[in-house]
Protein backbone atom coordinates (compact mmCIF):
# COMPACT_ATOMS: atom_id res chain seq x y z
CA UNK A 1 0.00 0.00 0.00
CA UNK A 2 2.49 2.82 1.03
CA UNK A 3 4.47 1.19 -2.09
CA UNK A 4 1.46 2.57 -4.74
CA UNK A 5 0.96 5.41 -2.49
CA UNK A 6 4.40 6.45 -2.88
CA UNK A 7 4.15 5.78 -6.74
CA UNK A 8 0.98 8.12 -6.71
CA UNK A 9 2.41 10.61 -5.05
CA UNK A 10 5.51 10.34 -7.70
CA UNK A 11 3.18 10.71 -10.28
CA UNK A 12 1.63 13.73 -9.46
CA UNK A 13 4.27 15.57 -8.95
CA UNK A 14 5.34 14.21 -12.21
CA UNK A 15 1.93 15.75 -13.74
CA UNK A 16 2.66 18.41 -11.70
CA UNK A 17 5.79 19.56 -13.52
CA UNK A 18 4.43 18.57 -16.59
CA UNK A 19 1.65 21.01 -15.82
CA UNK A 20 4.24 23.76 -14.93
CA UNK A 21 5.78 23.40 -18.18
CA UNK A 22 2.72 23.34 -20.23
CA UNK A 23 2.76 26.69 -19.55
CA UNK A 24 5.18 27.93 -21.86
CA UNK A 25 5.43 26.06 -25.50
CA UNK A 26 8.70 26.56 -26.01
CA UNK A 27 9.41 24.13 -22.54
CA UNK A 28 6.59 21.84 -23.77
CA UNK A 29 7.98 21.47 -27.12
CA UNK A 30 11.58 19.91 -25.65
CA UNK A 31 12.34 16.49 -25.35
CA UNK A 32 11.79 15.11 -22.06
CA UNK A 33 15.58 14.24 -21.52
CA UNK A 34 16.52 18.12 -22.24
CA UNK A 35 13.36 19.32 -19.87
CA UNK A 36 14.91 17.34 -17.22
CA UNK A 37 17.86 18.46 -17.33
CA UNK A 38 17.11 22.23 -17.81
CA UNK A 39 14.53 21.74 -14.45
CA UNK A 40 17.76 22.40 -12.03
CA UNK A 41 18.02 26.02 -13.24
CA UNK A 42 14.34 26.89 -13.80
CA UNK A 43 12.32 28.84 -11.61
CA UNK A 44 9.04 30.05 -11.49
CA UNK A 45 8.04 34.00 -10.87
CA UNK A 46 5.55 36.38 -11.03
CA UNK A 47 6.03 39.27 -13.29
CA UNK A 48 4.55 42.90 -12.59
CA UNK A 49 2.73 45.16 -15.22
CA UNK A 50 5.13 47.65 -16.42
CA UNK A 51 8.60 45.49 -15.09
CA UNK A 52 11.94 46.07 -16.94
CA UNK A 53 13.05 42.83 -17.07
CA UNK A 54 16.50 44.25 -18.78
CA UNK A 55 17.01 47.38 -20.32
CA UNK A 56 19.31 49.19 -23.55
CA UNK A 57 22.57 48.39 -22.39
CA UNK A 58 22.58 46.25 -19.79
CA UNK A 59 24.31 42.62 -20.06
CA UNK A 60 21.83 39.75 -21.00
CA UNK A 61 21.89 37.70 -17.36
CA UNK A 62 18.69 36.08 -17.29
CA UNK A 63 16.44 34.21 -20.03
CA UNK A 64 12.72 34.67 -19.56
CA UNK A 65 9.65 32.29 -20.81
CA UNK A 66 6.50 33.86 -20.26
CA UNK A 67 3.47 31.77 -19.17
CA UNK A 68 -0.40 32.48 -20.07
CA UNK A 69 -1.28 35.33 -19.81
CA UNK A 70 1.63 37.27 -19.99
CA UNK A 71 3.13 39.28 -22.30
CA UNK A 72 6.23 41.25 -22.62
CA UNK A 73 7.13 44.12 -25.30
CA UNK A 74 10.48 44.60 -26.90
CA UNK A 75 10.78 48.41 -27.13
CA UNK A 76 13.51 50.73 -29.21
CA UNK A 77 13.79 53.60 -27.14
CA UNK A 78 14.66 56.67 -28.66
CA UNK A 79 17.12 59.77 -27.43
CA UNK A 80 14.60 61.42 -26.16
CA UNK A 81 13.31 58.73 -24.19
CA UNK A 82 9.97 57.98 -26.65
CA UNK A 83 9.24 53.84 -27.00
CA UNK A 84 8.08 52.05 -30.07
CA UNK A 85 7.13 48.51 -29.79
CA UNK A 86 9.14 45.74 -31.63
CA UNK A 87 8.09 42.44 -30.85
CA UNK A 88 6.01 40.69 -28.27
CA UNK A 89 6.34 38.09 -26.45
CA UNK A 90 4.06 35.56 -24.93
CA UNK A 91 3.94 31.71 -23.68
CA UNK A 92 5.20 30.69 -27.41
CA UNK A 93 8.54 32.28 -26.46
CA UNK A 94 11.39 33.33 -24.71
CA UNK A 95 13.56 36.66 -24.23
CA UNK A 96 16.95 37.42 -23.23
CA UNK A 97 20.25 35.66 -24.54
CA UNK A 98 18.53 33.42 -26.73
CA UNK A 99 20.93 33.17 -28.92
CA UNK A 100 23.56 34.91 -28.14
CA UNK A 101 24.23 33.19 -24.46
CA UNK A 102 23.97 36.15 -22.74
CA UNK A 103 25.83 38.38 -21.02
CA UNK A 104 25.79 40.59 -24.18
CA UNK A 105 24.57 44.16 -24.49
CA UNK A 106 20.35 44.53 -24.50
CA UNK A 107 19.58 46.00 -27.44
CA UNK A 108 16.35 47.32 -26.60
CA UNK A 109 13.82 47.38 -23.49
CA UNK A 110 11.46 44.46 -22.17
CA UNK A 111 8.84 45.57 -20.85
CA UNK A 112 6.07 43.50 -19.36
CA UNK A 113 2.50 44.41 -20.63
CA UNK A 114 0.36 41.70 -19.38
CA UNK A 115 0.96 40.52 -15.69
CA UNK A 116 1.20 37.46 -14.60
CA UNK A 117 3.78 33.71 -14.43
CA UNK A 118 7.14 33.35 -16.23
CA UNK A 119 9.77 30.89 -16.14
CA UNK A 120 13.62 32.20 -15.30
CA UNK A 121 16.66 30.44 -16.27
CA UNK A 122 20.39 32.10 -16.00
CA UNK A 123 20.74 32.79 -19.72
CA UNK A 124 24.43 30.92 -18.82
CA UNK A 125 22.97 27.63 -17.95
CA UNK A 126 20.34 28.03 -21.11
CA UNK A 127 23.03 28.12 -23.45
CA UNK A 128 24.89 25.01 -21.33
CA UNK A 129 21.98 23.25 -22.19
CA UNK A 130 21.62 24.41 -25.88
CA UNK A 131 25.36 22.75 -26.17
CA UNK A 132 23.99 19.67 -24.74
CA UNK A 133 20.84 18.95 -26.58
CA UNK A 134 21.36 20.10 -30.05
CA UNK A 135 17.65 19.81 -30.59
CA UNK A 136 16.99 22.65 -27.72
CA UNK A 137 19.50 24.82 -29.59
CA UNK A 138 17.81 24.07 -32.84
CA UNK A 139 14.50 24.79 -31.24
CA UNK A 140 15.67 28.28 -30.04
CA UNK A 141 17.41 29.02 -33.28
CA UNK A 142 14.05 28.11 -35.39
CA UNK A 143 12.61 30.58 -32.48
CA UNK A 144 14.90 33.19 -32.50
CA UNK A 145 14.40 33.48 -36.70
CA UNK A 146 10.60 33.98 -36.17
CA UNK A 147 11.38 36.68 -34.00
CA UNK A 148 13.22 38.44 -36.79
CA UNK A 149 10.35 37.81 -39.11
CA UNK A 150 7.91 39.65 -36.52
CA UNK A 151 10.43 42.59 -36.48
CA UNK A 152 10.51 43.25 -39.37
CA UNK A 153 6.90 43.00 -40.40
CA UNK A 154 6.88 45.52 -37.43
CA UNK A 155 8.98 47.82 -39.86
CA UNK A 156 6.47 47.39 -42.42
CA UNK A 157 3.40 47.93 -40.05
CA UNK A 158 4.40 51.27 -38.07
CA UNK A 159 5.33 52.40 -40.91
CA UNK A 160 2.52 51.55 -43.42
CA UNK A 161 -0.89 50.76 -41.54
CA UNK A 162 -3.27 52.71 -39.59
CA UNK A 163 -4.00 52.99 -35.87
CA UNK A 164 -6.83 50.90 -36.25
CA UNK A 165 -5.27 47.75 -37.88
CA UNK A 166 -2.30 48.04 -35.32
CA UNK A 167 -4.73 48.14 -32.35
CA UNK A 168 -6.30 45.35 -33.78
CA UNK A 169 -3.12 43.23 -34.61
CA UNK A 170 -1.99 44.11 -30.89
CA UNK A 171 -5.01 42.75 -29.20
CA UNK A 172 -5.16 39.59 -31.34
CA UNK A 173 -1.80 38.94 -30.03
CA UNK A 174 -2.73 39.98 -26.73
CA UNK A 175 -5.97 37.48 -26.51
CA UNK A 176 -3.52 34.88 -28.26
CA UNK A 177 -1.58 34.75 -25.07
CA UNK A 178 -4.08 36.01 -22.70
CA UNK A 179 -6.08 32.64 -23.28
CA UNK A 180 -9.31 34.20 -22.29
CA UNK A 181 -11.49 37.14 -23.86
CA UNK A 182 -10.54 39.60 -21.23
CA UNK A 183 -7.34 40.99 -21.53
CA UNK A 184 -5.17 42.93 -19.03
CA UNK A 185 -4.57 45.91 -20.65
CA UNK A 186 -4.17 49.67 -20.45
CA UNK A 187 -4.75 52.23 -23.28
CA UNK A 188 -1.77 54.03 -21.91
CA UNK A 189 0.64 51.03 -22.07
CA UNK A 190 -1.23 50.67 -25.94
CA UNK A 191 -0.66 54.21 -27.02
CA UNK A 192 3.22 53.58 -25.18
CA UNK A 193 3.83 50.93 -27.67
CA UNK A 194 2.75 52.61 -30.80
CA UNK A 195 4.37 55.75 -30.08
CA UNK A 196 0.82 57.64 -30.38
CA UNK A 197 -0.99 59.66 -28.05
CA UNK A 198 -3.11 58.08 -25.46
CA UNK A 199 -6.10 59.89 -27.13
CA UNK A 200 -5.67 58.49 -30.66
CA UNK A 201 -5.88 54.87 -29.04
CA UNK A 202 -8.98 55.68 -27.07
CA UNK A 203 -10.22 57.21 -30.29
CA UNK A 204 -9.38 53.81 -32.22
CA UNK A 205 -10.54 51.40 -29.44
CA UNK A 206 -14.50 53.71 -29.44
CA UNK A 207 -15.05 52.98 -32.82
CA UNK A 208 -14.52 49.30 -31.90
CA UNK A 209 -16.54 49.12 -29.14
CA UNK A 210 -18.91 50.91 -31.12
CA UNK A 211 -19.22 48.08 -33.84
CA UNK A 212 -19.52 45.35 -31.02
CA UNK A 213 -15.83 44.01 -31.92
CA UNK A 214 -14.13 45.42 -27.94
CA UNK A 215 -15.26 46.42 -24.63
CA UNK A 216 -13.00 48.05 -22.82
CA UNK A 217 -12.74 48.53 -18.90
CA UNK A 218 -10.60 50.31 -16.67
CA UNK A 219 -7.31 48.54 -17.51
CA UNK A 220 -9.15 45.38 -19.45
CA UNK A 221 -10.11 45.35 -22.75
CA UNK A 222 -12.51 42.14 -23.77
CA UNK A 223 -12.89 40.48 -26.82
CA UNK A 224 -16.64 40.14 -28.02
CA UNK A 225 -15.88 39.48 -31.77
CA UNK A 226 -12.55 38.15 -32.77
CA UNK A 227 -14.12 37.33 -36.12
CA UNK A 228 -14.51 40.71 -36.44
CA UNK A 229 -11.17 41.97 -35.22
CA UNK A 230 -9.29 39.46 -37.60
CA UNK A 231 -11.01 40.99 -40.12
CA UNK A 232 -10.25 44.76 -39.00
CA UNK A 233 -6.56 44.05 -38.40
CA UNK A 234 -3.66 44.49 -40.95
CA UNK A 235 -2.12 41.55 -42.50
CA UNK A 236 0.58 41.51 -40.18
CA UNK A 237 -0.64 39.37 -38.12
CA UNK A 238 -1.66 36.87 -40.00
CA UNK A 239 1.85 36.98 -41.64
CA UNK A 240 3.67 36.40 -38.57
CA UNK A 241 1.51 33.52 -37.09
CA UNK A 242 1.60 31.67 -40.35
CA UNK A 243 5.58 31.99 -40.72
CA UNK A 244 5.90 30.94 -36.96
CA UNK A 245 4.01 27.65 -37.67
CA UNK A 246 6.46 27.22 -40.56
CA UNK A 247 9.18 27.72 -38.12
CA UNK A 248 7.58 26.28 -35.42
CA UNK A 249 5.69 23.07 -36.26
CA UNK A 250 5.55 21.58 -32.69
CA UNK A 251 4.18 24.36 -30.94
CA UNK A 252 0.96 24.01 -31.18
CA UNK A 253 -1.99 25.89 -29.74
ZN1 LIG B 1 0.33 45.87 -39.88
Amino acid sequence: MADSAELNERDARAERVTQAYAGNRLLLALSDEARAALKTGLSLTALARGQVLFDVGEDVRNTYLPCRPTMVALLVVTAEGREVEAATVGWEGALGGIVSGGLKPAYGRAVVQVPGPAFVVPTARLDEMRQRFPGMGDLFTRYADAMIAQMMQSVACNALHTIEQRCCRWLLSAHDRSGEDVVRLTQEALADMMGVQRTTVTAAAKVLQADGIIQTRRGRVEILDRRKLERRACECYGQVEAHFERLLPEIKD
